[in-house]
């Protein structure tokens, strides 16, 4: 990890497989080819399924590298000035192959391709076709499939038939944190019905899909005619054979629900709860609708539902108005809680949200010192919590097969990422021991 970026993860690896591990295309390739490139969380590697989907029934083959593409999507994120950033070299870097005849069209689409400043990009970079996260299903009309019916909750399963799968259960956000852009590019919350859910996990798992993860912005304030999200997760967690679900709103987090986890057996006992800071002043700015202590509590009900399992969080240092005092009381909530990771954002000022006129902008140094700070705390927490886990006997789910140095990557029903030597296939369960253990990832060995 690179701790002066403007962002830092102590998590473990993320769910989401590397294209080249999602299964060839087996549509005719028909010559036309077509490169995706996703940038961003969950959701949007979920999209880029759903994109997928709908180029591989148009005929494209899927390739990796830009030069050997007719179609490149740029799917993107626009929750951080960096990610930006990023993309814009990318697309520059595609004008240049486009100059030289290699790509054709360059498709935008994502969190950026929902924001104003898409428009001024798709002049700048002559994009040919700009989406939003709404109305991604215009896409199949671009590639010559026939027009798709709009669709806020999407149908569309995304990765059918392999061992792992993202499920949307809900879009958008009602949420209005002042640094954040998420409810301006995806819209309010519009949460899926139960039995559609309950549809496509039923037909994912008849398909040999072994491990299913519920996705939303807040997946806990699902709400469906009378049901809860807690409803949701337990019906969910009688059908699929591995459950996780991911992100979760402190606000909406039932105790009933940190119970679940640790109750039910299919369950994976790692919770995602993003905190954002440990100071009530910054939390009432931020708008998050919880104090600190609110948040402590859930966390010692997670600890007793499930003692083993893994929590992580996601924290912004040095938003407006982050003082000295505030910083303290961050860097102390994250030695209660003892977060096995976390995912810790520099505040990226983005236009349109409150926070990007706000006063008091935290000097660069000031905000780099604070960052490593509070990465410090989290690894040295993370490290004491991964050495207990040394000498255990885990049952492994492989999500990567083994690569040159014949190390799989799994996780373990607390939730931690484990590198065991295997060549189990990923979907599959192997049984090892924690052998060692580092501050984000735990090494295992199967015993002869
Ligand atoms: N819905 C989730 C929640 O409320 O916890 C988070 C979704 S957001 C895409 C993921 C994380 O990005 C946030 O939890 C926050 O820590 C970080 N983030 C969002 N906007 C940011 C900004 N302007 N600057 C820095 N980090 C930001
Ligand atoms: Fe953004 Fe807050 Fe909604 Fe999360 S809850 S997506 S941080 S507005």
């Amino acid at each position: 990890m690179n701790s002066t970026t403007s962002e830092a993860s102590t998590a473990p690896i993320p769910l989401s497989r590397k294209p080249s591990e999602r299964g060839s295309p087996d549509a005719p390739a028909r010559g036309k080819t077509a490169c995706i490139r996703t940038f961003g969380c969950q959701m949007n590697v979920h999209d880029a399924d759903r994109m997928r989907r709908m180029i591989q029934d148009a005929g494209y083959a899927e390739v990796q590298r830009y030069e050997d593409a007719d179609l490149v999507i740029l799917n993107t994120c626009y929750v951080r000035e960096n990610a930006v950033d990023r993309v814009k070299g990318h697309l520059g870097e595609l004008n240049r192959l486009r100059r030289e005849g290699r790509v054709k069209r360059v498709a935008l689409t994502g969190c950026i391709g929902a924001a104003e400043e898409s428009q001024s990009l798709q002049k700048t970079y002559n994009i040919d076709l700009v989406l939003g996260t709404h109305n991604t299903y215009e896409l199949a009309e671009f590639v010559g499939l026939p027009t798709m019916r709009e669709t806020y909750t999407p149908e569309l399963p995304g990765t059918e038939g392999e061992h792992s799968a993202f499920v949307t259960i809900m879009t958008g956000c009602n949420y209005q944190c002042s640094y954040c852009i998420v409810p301006t590019v995806r819209g309010r919350m519009t949460c899926r019905p139960m039995e559609s859910v309950v549809r496509e996990i039923e037909n994912l798992v008849a398909g040999g899909t072994g491990y299913v993860t519920l996705l939303g912005q807040t997946v806990d304030a699902w709400r469906y005619q009378g049901k809860r999200f807690c409803d949701l997760l337990e019906a969910v967690s009688d059908i699929a054979p591995r459950v996780w679900f991911t992100t979760s709103h402190p606000s909406n987090m039932e105790d009933r629900t940190l119970r679940a986890i640790g109750e039910r057996d299919t369950i994976v006992k790692r919770l995602h709860l993003p905190v954002q800071s440990g100071s009530d002043r910054m939390l009432n700015v931020m708008h998050r609708g919880y104090k600190a202590e609110r948040y402590r509590r859930k966390i010692s009900v997670f600890r007793e539902a499930a003692p083993e399992g893994t929590l992580s969080t996601d924290i912004i240092v040095g938003h407006p108005g982050e003082t000295e005092e505030d910083h303290q009381q961050t860097l102390q909530l994250v030695e209660d809680c003892e977060f096995d990771s976390a995912y810790i954002f520099k505040f990226s000022p983005r236009r349109g949200t409150e926070a990007a006129d706000l006063p008091g902008v935290v000097p660069d140094a000031i905000v780099q010192r604070r960052f490593l700070e509070v990465l410090r705390g989290v690894e040295q927490n993370a490290f004491r919590r991964n050495q207990r886990k040394v000498g255990n006997m885990e049952e492994i789910f492989i999500r990567h097969g083994a690569t040159e140095d014949g190390k799989a990557i799994g996780e373990t029903w607390s939730g931690h990422a484990v590198h065991v030597d295997s060549d189990a296939a990923p979907g599959t369960y192997v049984t090892a021991t924690i052998e060692s253990a580092g501050p984000h990832v735990l090494y295992a060995r199967i015993r002869n």
